[in-house]
């Protein structure tokens, strides 16, 4: 029989649940720490738009984050149904693939966009170009404003909240021991908090940018967001607006919510949102159709991606702690494969002692 090893794990964030529920279900002793509270994470996951999307990313990242991307799309459907069915709570986790567009003035932008991403494109993936008709019909609400649009079909997403709780949901059915509000550190086999510590036979640190004094180099990138609800038009997956100043998304959640995202920042300012930033997620909805004019703003968030100097994600191991951090604006995009990264330590572990 395999031993049963008791795990701490310090921030109870996208990684921190993922991996807590991971070893759970391999039937390890979890007690998840959190700074503050498991309801509503103040962590990065939280903000996020929880976009799964390698080829977008594409253009502007490492192919590893490609490589890893594609894998994750693979896992993240046997996961969520996995956690669905355990808990009964849906992630609204939607493989609808992503749409590019850029008005007739910017499509230049669009082109460029095009281009950009052929020339790092890997045998066998498609890209489909649109016109009218075809922006129309998959996205209506869209029809009258974009001539031209590029369907990326292999990408996905999921509602990011929705994930969070109903990971807190399965981490509670599964008995993990809940720590909230309380601020740790990390060492080999111990995790210390203001008044105490306790030994663990491991320790994993998945604290994002709360590592950043343990973590040379650890940055925070500064991301914020508004989220509008309306009834006047709809989408049915992430769309994506290239525009000459500002290339942002606006990605449909439930009950005519949009999140429509994102700054990129180099601050670990967690400031509220500026007017400038607020002015330009606003008037890149209303780009996409006047008729959003009309949406109310429900909520603006703002939160600071954790990322390392090269933008990869990056897991470290050393007797008794394990730490995994770096995921920047990619942690949905690539979460089930580093948490497998980290898995795999305690699979090699339970072999070795089988
Ligand atoms: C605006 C925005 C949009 C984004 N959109 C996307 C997207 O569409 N797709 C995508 O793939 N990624 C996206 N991301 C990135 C994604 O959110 C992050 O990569 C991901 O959340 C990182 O996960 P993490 O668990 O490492 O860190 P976090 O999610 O930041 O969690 C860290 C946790 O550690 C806790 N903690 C910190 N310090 C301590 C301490 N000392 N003691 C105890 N607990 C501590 C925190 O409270 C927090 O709960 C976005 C990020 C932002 C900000």
């Amino acid at each position: 029989m395999r031993s049963r090893l008791r795990i701490g794990i310090a921030g109870g964030g996208l990684l921190g649940r993922l991996c807590a529920w991971r070893l759970a279900l391999r039937k390890h002793e979890v007690t998840l720490f959190d700074a503050g509270d498991f309801e509503r994470p103040g962590g990065a996951c939280w903000t996020a738009a929880g976009m799964i999307s390698p080829l977008s990313e594409l253009v502007s990242a490492e192919p590893e984050v490609y490589r890893m991307g594609l894998r994750s799309l693979e896992l993240w459907p046997q996961w969520i149904a996995e956690l669905e069915r355990q808990t009964g709570l849906s992630a609204s986790y939607r493989h609808a693939g992503s749409l590019v567009v850029a008005h007739p003035l910017d499509k230049a932008e669009l082109a460029q966009f095009q281009s950009d991403l052929n020339a790092k494109l890997p045998a066998g993936e498609t890209l489909q170009w649109l016109d009218r008709a075809g922006v129309a019909a998959l996205e209506p609400g869209l029809a009258e404003h974009f001539e031209q649009g590029l369907y990326l079909p292999s990408e996905a997403d999921v509602n990011s909240r929705l994930l969070l709780q109903a990971l807190l949901a399965a981490l509670r059915q599964s008995e993990v021991r809940l720590v909230a509000n309380t601020m740790v550190e990390c060492a080999a086999n111990r995790i210390h908090w203001n008044s105490g510590s306790e030994r663990f036979d491991w320790v994993i640190d998945v604290r994002g940018l709360g590592a950043s004094r343990k973590m040379t180099g650890l940055r925070g990138v500064r991301g914020e967001v508004v989220i509008i609800e309306t009834s006047e038009v709809s989408l049915n997956r992430p769309v994506r607006l290239m525009h000459p100043r500002y290339k942002l998304y606006a990605v449909p959640r439930l009950h005519g919510q949009i999140i429509i995202g994102a700054t990129e920042i180099e601050s670990a300012d967690m400031s509220p949102i500026s007017l400038q930033s607020t002015l330009e997620l606003s008037s890149a909805l209303y780009a996409l159709n006047p008729a959003f004019a009309e949406a109310r703003v429900v909520e603006t968030s703002v939160n600071c991606r954790p990322a390392l100097p090269d933008n990869l994600p990056r897991v470290t191991r050393e007797p008794g702690l394990i730490c995994a951090n770096g995921l920047y604006r990619h942690g949905y995009l690539l979460g089930p494969v580093v948490v497998g990264q980290v898995l795999d330590h305690f699979l090699r572990e339970e072999k070795h002692a089988a």
